[in-house]
């Protein structure tokens, strides 16, 4: 059967999908066909008053339940999504236009993770006891209240998840806006949460652009902020919350490097280059876009990589033998080509790819360039598309400098064979996540996040806890008062 690519409603608040189509008209752009597949409305600030309202008041009740209850509400929904893992997946390419083969393996079910994992540890999450003589202190871990998240358009189902997940584990109540690019699957995250028991107002979703965003986090009523996003955002949305001294976690953009040395497998290099730029089209943030390639085994690693991008299969998304989709819209498109064009003018040599697909859909062939230097502005700045940038170096103190001569710090990749250096590596990486021979692989028992201007805070593991809940201290007096007169 599947589901309507139309949602219900535009917003999902107080466990009821809420429509006000008086908000600013929000086209859903199949990447495929160009076409308008779908339309929400933004919040009007009635609906954020709504949604902001609804959460305040159900975030006591839900804190005050046991965490093994609450977890059981998270589980039962990380069942429920993997029931209807197939119609998420399609609704998740509709609204990005990544490929099925892709979604039916790294989004719902990503989302079912992030709830069974936390939702397995919320009835675990505790305070400590500490003696002190004859008195004592025990700390009680608690909800931070509403926290407000914001989307990224990449990955629009596992971004709900990973924010409302350890959010409603600790007892918060959230409010989640969506990308206005990718507005469809947090609606379904909302409606499968509170068919798993969730109560009304838990978890609620707002449609929007950085306007409705905005309102969210200046509001009095909101605790923490968490967002998904480019660095430019990250910085607007950081200040906004520090007016109010909120909680931040910022998931920001990167230009991560990939170590590969002479003594590298080749074959998992080559597929580590090829996740690590090339899956969902090159729209990951921690993508190893920077690939350093030792110059003993430079040749053989672009044969390589040539040789298995023939394999590259785009089409229709929805067919499961595609495995490259589109770009998500016409304007990141634009975006990608404009990098592509700079790189050939600032002397990079285009290996392969670099054209716009000649059939419907925001199509961009795989593209490598090799002889790139440090200075490029493609090997300097987030392109978010399918552009690998093959850079060659001599020895592992210059290539480790070079890789941490950025702004960014994401992540980090290293492949070799030489078990010291490889911890060296990743010792040295100014990286929140680091690979040894893989990449990008996100578990959600593993913390995920960046350094520098890639973000602050992390998400998944039990890490994220402390990122939405806070310790208070409470001294127990066992003997009397001493005071001084
Ligand atoms: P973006 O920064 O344009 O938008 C992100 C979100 O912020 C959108 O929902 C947008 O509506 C909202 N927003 C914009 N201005 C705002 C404001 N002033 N106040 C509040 N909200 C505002 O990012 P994008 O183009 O949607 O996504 C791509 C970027 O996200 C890339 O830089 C990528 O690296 C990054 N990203 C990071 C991670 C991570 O985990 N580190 C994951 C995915 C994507």
């Amino acid at each position: 059967m599947g589901y309507d690519i139309q949602p219900t409603a535009s917003h999902f608040i107080d466990g009821a999908y809420v429509e006000d189509t008086a908000g600013t008209p929000i086209p859903v752009i199949c990447p495929v066909s160009e076409q308008e597949i779908a339309r929400v409305y933004a919040a009007t600030p009635a609906v954020i008053e709504q949604a902001l309202a609804a959460a305040k008041r159900a975030q006591v009740a839900w804190a005050a339940m046991t965490g093994t209850e609450r977890g059981r509400v998270l589980r039962r929904a990380a069942d429920l999504i993997r029931e209807r893992n197939y119609d998420l997946s399609v609704l998740e390419t509709n609204d990005t236009g990544k490929p099925l083969q892709e979604t039916l393996v790294a989004d719902a079910t990503s989302a079912a993770d992030a709830l069974e994992y936390f939702g397995g540890i919320a009835g675990s999450l505790t305070g400590e006891h500490v003696q002190l003589g004859e008195d004592f202190v025990y700390t009680r871990r608690e909800a931070l209240g509403v926290c407000v998240g914001i989307g990224a358009w990449n990955y629009p189902t596992q971004i709900a998840a990973w924010k409302g997940a350890p959010a409603l584990a600790c007892g918060n109540a959230m409010v989640f806006k969506p990308s206005e690019t990718t507005p469809l699957c947090a609606l379904k995250v909302a409606e499968i949460l509170h068919e798993a028991g969730a109560p009304a107002g838990i978890y609620n979703v707002v449609q929007g652009m950085g306007e409705v965003g905005h309102a969210l986090i200046t509001d009095p009523r909101v605790a923490k902020v968490s967002l998904t996003g480019s660095v430019p955002t990250g910085r607007k949305v950081y200040a906004a919350a520090a007016e109010g001294i909120r909680h931040v976690t910022m998931e920001l953009g990167g230009k991560s490097p990939m170590v590969i040395f002479d003594d590298a497998t080749l074959e998992d290099a080559v597929g580590g280059a090829i996740l690590g730029n090339f899956y969902s089209s090159g729209q990951v943030c921690s993508n190893g876009t920077r690939v350093f390639v030792q110059k003993g085994i430079k040749e053989a690693f672009l044969k390589r990589l040539s040789e298995r991008l023939a394999d590259v299969k785009m089409g229709d998304p929805l067919d499961e033998t595609v495995n490259f989709g589109p770009l998500v819209n016409a304007r990141q498109l634009e975006i990608v080509q404009g990098f592509i064009a700079k790189g050939i003018d600032e002397g990079a040599r285009l290996v392969c790819g670099g054209q716009r697909e000649d059939m419907s859909g925001y199509f961009l062939q795989p593209t490598v360039f090799a002889d790139v230097t440090d200075d490029m502005t493609i090997a300097r700045e987030e392109i978010f598309g399918p552009v690998l940038s093959v850079l060659d170096f001599e020895d592992e103190a210059e290539v480790l400098a070079r890789a941490n001569d950025t702004e960014f710090g994401l992540a980090a990749g290293v492949f070799t064979n030489d078990i010291g250096r490889a911890h060296r590596m990743a010792a040295g990486f100014e990286a929140g996540t680091c690979y040894i021979n893989t990449y990008n692989l996100a578990p959600v028992e593993a913390p995920f996040g960046g350094s520098k201007l890639s973000g602050v805070g992390r998400e998944n593991s039990k890490n994220a806890v402390d990122h939405y809940s806070e310790m208070k201290s409470v001294y127990v007096a066992m003997t009397p008062v001493e005071a001084p007169f």
